[in-house]
């Protein structure tokens, strides 16, 4: 009976190492067969990402850069669980537009969170079901205080799920749908305000892309920035919110 809950307790785990870093359930399972389980996770796990940036690039997906001047993860989380993969054309996406800000507004950084996972086209990255194909990358606002533009911060720890209260009544309430407010986390985040000309400047330089399709911001924020563009789109009611970051595609 132990034995069994056990068992039960490692699959678990497992399925949700995979479904976090799509290989750190493969490195469990190997790890078991070892005393050492956590150390040898560890090994393995640290194996298994620097193989994945090897192999990725022949299946379609490179690695975003970590820690780049002008282009980097919000947390090293996403680049430790390997949610930083994309296809060449998305990272060269991004790289010129992050230079453009930077450009226009030196020492700027852009912060990107999740991207894709490096394997198999149609694994979805969760929670967000259409990050399967290398094509979508989401992006942090940049965020400012009194004194000014705050390189490399955001207002909660992982960059999502700080709310910018602008939006008038966009859906109704009674509605399936993956619209979270997350009210009691709001006042957990430190109060930046959003930085507007660069959060602006991020997005035209994306929307001036020729390859970038499709750009989710919420209306009233874009509105707000001064952007209107055919590429620029509401998301939906029953989709996750964006007036925390930016979702883009190609
Ligand atoms: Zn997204």
């Amino acid at each position: 009976m132990l034995r069994g809950l056990i068992w039960a307790g490692h699959v678990g785990w497992i399925l949700f190492l995979t479904l976090l870093t799509q290989l750190g359930g493969l490195a469990w399972l190997i790890a078991l067969r070892f005393r050492q389980r956590v150390l040898v996770f560890l090994l393995v796990y640290a194996a298994l990402w620097g193989a994945a940036l090897q192999i990725a690039p022949f299946f379609g997906r490179v690695a975003l850069p970590c820690f780049g001047e002008t282009l980097r993860a919000q947390s090293v989380f996403y680049c430790v669980t390997m949610r930083h993969f994309v296809t060449p054309e998305m990272a060269d996406v991004a790289q010129i537009a992050a230079d453009k800000v930077a450009q226009e507004y030196p020492g700027t950084q852009t912060l990107y969170l999740d991207g894709n996972l490096p394997f198999w086209e149609g694994f979805p990255l969760i929670p967000h079901l259409s990050h399967d194909d290398g094509e979508k990358l989401d992006f942090a606002f940049f965020y400012r205080d009194a004194q000014g533009y705050l390189p490399g911060q955001t207002r909660s720890p992982i960059g999502y799920f700080a709310f910018e209260t602008l939006e008038a009544k966009q859906c109704p309430d009674a509605w399936p749908t993956m619209r979270w407010s997350l009210t009691p986390l709001q006042p957990l985040w430190s109060d930046f305000e959003v930085d507007r000309a660069r959060t602006r400047a991020l997005t035209q330089a994306l929307l001036n892309d020729p390859r970038v399709s499709k750009l989710f911001l919420e209306p009233p924020l874009a509105k707000d920035l001064g952007l209107s563009d055919e590429k620029l789109r509401f998301q939906g009611c029953r989709a996750a919110r964006h007036d925390d970051h930016l979702h883009l595609q190609l």
